[in-house]
């Protein structure tokens, strides 16, 4: 039988980890330092990591279709209903609830480029079309204007802005979320994917739900809470938008350990403060010693224009340290390298250095 051509997809695979990379090059995984995926280098919250212990026991059971304590949780944190908060699994599984909620097929969407590569990947498989606005490189760095955005909108169905933005660390101001809104239809959707947005020292673009229902936002457990593995990330969604969720769920959105850990992290916010600044500390010390153009960034990595990427991140990766060649966002010349613990950020300026300098 006859598949559906999705054959642009193969470009897109999540980091590989570090036994993977271990078993090809025969040397042992303790040699890597990871900086790859943009996680959390300091790993879980204690907290997390007990509540996930605990909720071991549960797990013959499915968990509840809403798991309502963490619902809840996010709710009054972020001052909207319970029914606004879309628990999924990842900030990838937010994404495809968005695109459930909105694609009709043949809907076209608009994402950045170069930018996180699931958006287009979401709607192409709910049957949505793609195409692009640009994000790019001026005197200051990158660059992301709504102008940028609203030069390439023509009507789209669903608007995707990255704030901090995936891989250039770029970021929109809200006034600038809310120009794209305003001047895009009543009926286009503007997803702001704020990921990264614990890095950022900004408001979120939750507070314009107040007044709009044309703007979602996406979060993640994944970065500053330190949970990637467990899957778990959520959309912040207009109040109008009812009991939407219940339509688009796949049952059983995210798992009982997911969300256990999830209530438990959200209740360390020395965790969540700890990472922040090692971020703060990590990003600086990159720009400063990195003897590579470096980006300003407002997310939990830092982007370097090296030149020749591939063979860059390929000698760092003999090296021990992983970091990521942007070749597959279009960015040949550029690297991405995740703010590690001090000795792993340490340890990831001398290679690079040392490979510059060769
Ligand atoms: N948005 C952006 C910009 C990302 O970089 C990522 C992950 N790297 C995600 C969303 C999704 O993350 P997750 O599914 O782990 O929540």
């Amino acid at each position: 039988m006859e598949l559906r051509d999705l054959s642009d997809h193969v470009e897109y695979r999540a980091g590989r980890g570090i036994e993977e990379v271990a078993r090809e090059l025969g040397r042992d995984p303790s040699d890597f330092v990871k900086l790859s995926s943009n996680e959390n280098p300091h790993g879980p919250s204690p907290k997390a990591a007990v509540a996930i212990r605990e909720a071991a026991t549960e797990v013959h059971r499915y968990p509840k279709a809403v798991h309502a304590d963490l619902t809840a949780a996010l709710a009054e944190q972020w001052g909207v209903t319970d029914e606004q908060v879309w628990l999924a699994n990842g900030g990838d599984g937010a994404l495809d609830y968005l695109a459930r909620a909105t694609l009709d097929p043949d809907d076209e969407v608009l994402v950045p480029t170069p930018g996180f590569t699931y958006y287009g990947m979401s709607a192409r498989f709910h049957h949505g079309r793609v195409s692009e606005y640009a994000v790019e490189e001026g005197g200051d760095g990158f660059e992301m204007t709504p102008e940028a955005v609203l030069d390439a909108y023509d009507g789209e169905r669903v608007v995707y802005l990255t704030s901090p933005h995936n891989p250039t660390g770029a970021r929109f101001t809200l006034d600038e979320v809310e120009t794209v809104a305003d001047e895009t239809d009543e009926d286009t959707l503007v997803v702001v994917d704020e990921a990264y947005g614990e890095f950022a020292d900004a408001p979120s673009a939750v507070s314009l739900l107040d007044e709009r229902d044309d703007v979602a936002v996406l979060r993640t457990f994944s970065k500053a809470y330190g949970l990637a593995g467990t899957r778990l990330g959520y959309a912040v969604v207009p109040g109008s938008w009812g009991d939407a969720y219940a339509r688009v769920q796949t049952p059983f959105a995210a798992s009982v350990v997911a969300c256990e850990a999830g209530l438990a992290a959200l209740g360390d916010d020395e965790h969540v403060a700890k990472t922040t600044e090692s971020v703060e500390w990590g990003r600086e010390y990159i720009h400063d010693e990195l003897d590579a153009r470096t980006y300003e960034s407002h997310g939990n990595f830092v982007l370097a224009n090296v030149g020749d990427a591939a063979s860059v991140t390929e000698a760092a990766k003999r090296d021990g340290v992983l970091i990521r060649d942007c070749t597959s966002f279009g960015l040949p010349e550029h690297v991405r390298v995740t703010v590690g613990t001090r000795a792993e950020t340490d340890r990831a300026v001398d290679t690079l250095n040392e490979v510059l300098g060769e």
